[in-house]
């Protein structure tokens, strides 16, 4: 089969490697659609983990093979009523839901669910950009199958919308509490959307112009320019920061009011340098280059320093969050499915197979008009 092998940084091939085999009570999966993921860029673009591995995990397709079964009886039971030819959403990581980080729902904290259950070959990394992937039993628990009604590329988006699921339930909200909403690329508007139906009323903010008119098609209350948001000094009581920068995070600290919490997804890259890829000078100078463009908030000779006086004397929470919960898949299904949050709209690019190095590019570097990019693994 074709797949799109990991092979060092920015180094991406279309090679032949085998259909994988499978064992019993795996699944074997003819992928249709994969999303590209910004975990996936970061791996891709900055050498995290060591080559060679198939990428891609927000992956829908058709089970084609199910793997020892010998009855009817043993496939309802032991693969949790997943038959062939069924239409599938995958799920690549599931926690224990026993041990002390799950017991504190921190899932992602969880060893199991650090394990990739998902495989196209080599090490498993999700194998979602190739034409079949293998499933283990451990993460069939996480298999949703599609209703007719719906697409494969919707099926795709359980994983990202479930991450954003999992932040929303993270902020301590009441109706009608106003909340920032930093970035509207295709996670800040898939905030946007879901803290609306929690009855907040969003304020959202980009670089881009051409994205305020969507986050307001999304529910957004108002949508203004970054650059903007210093002077129209709004009472919050959360912020999501939904962009990878230190002086969002500085300034919605400052905007909060007392009590209220701030919330950071997208710093999931390290300070510390990586593998010689990022000193702390670079991060330094981002940091100037992204307050400017806030025209905002101060910041220290050092960098990075917070007040934390604002956290102890008016009470504000710094939260992360990281990945999904998966108790939350059954509603994530039914707000991705019930298009009460629809993804669709969220979907801008579609490359073949061949060309998942431009789509990871696309998703690295976007476009005024991009925002989630698929892959098709599909016929191309
Ligand atoms: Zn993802
Ligand atoms: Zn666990």
């Amino acid at each position: 089969m074709r797949a799109v092998v990991y092979r060092g940084v920015n180094d991406l091939r279309l090679e032949t490697v085998p259909v994988p085999r499978i064992g019993a009570h795996e699944l074997l999966v003819k992928v249709a659609v994969c999303g590209v993921c910004p975990t996936d860029i970061k791996k891709i673009q900055y050498g995290t983990v060591p080559p060679p591995r198939i990428f891609g995990h927000e992956t829908a397709g058709t089970i084609v093979k199910i793997g020892g079964t010998t009855s009817n009886f043993e496939l309802r039971t032991s693969n949790f009523g997943l038959r062939l030819g069924d239409r599938v959403a995958l799920h690549h990581h599931v926690p224990c839901l026993d041990c002390h980080f799950c017991r504190h729902h921190a899932f992602a904290q969880c060893a199991t669910y650090k394990r990739t259950g998902i495989t196209a070959g080599f090490e498993p990394a999700g194998g979602g950009y190739a034409e079949y992937v293998r499933v283990m039993p451990f993460v069939l628990p996480g298999v949703v199958k599609i209703p007719a009604k719906n697409s494969f590329a919707e099926g795709a988006m359980l994983e990202p919308v479930n991450t954003v699921l999992k932040a929303v339930r993270r902020l301590n909200l009441l109706r009608g509490d106003a909340v920032l909403v930093a970035g509207q690329g295709p996670i800040g508007l898939m905030f946007t959307r879901l803290l609306q139906l929690a009855g907040a009323r969003v304020l959202a903010t980009d670089l881009l112009a051409s994205r305020l008119r969507l986050a307001r098609k999304f529910g957004a209350k108002r949508a203004v320019l970054a650059s903007q948001l210093s002077t129209l000094n709004p009472q919050l009581d959360a912020a999501v920061v939904a962009v990878p920068s230190d002086a969002a995070v500085h300034q919605a600290l400052q905007l909060v009011r007392g009590g209220g919490q701030v919330l950071l997804f997208a710093h999931t890259r390290r300070c510390a340098p990586v593998e010689g890829r990022e000193t702390r000078a670079e991060r330094r100078k981002a940091l100037t280059l992204d307050a400017r463009r806030l025209g905002a908030p101060k910041l220290s000779e050092g960098g990075s320093t917070l007040d934390f006086s604002s956290i102890c004397l008016d009470e504000k929470d710094l939260i992360g969050s990281y990945s999904s919960d998966f108790t939350l898949q059954a509603e994530v299904a039914r707000l991705v499915f019930s298009r009460r949050l629809d993804v669709r709209q969220l979907i801008t690019h579609y490359f073949p197979l061949a060309e998942t190095a431009k789509a990871v590019a696309l998703a690295a570097q976007p476009k005024p008009d991009s925002l989630k990019i698929m892959v098709l693994a599909g016929n191309d």
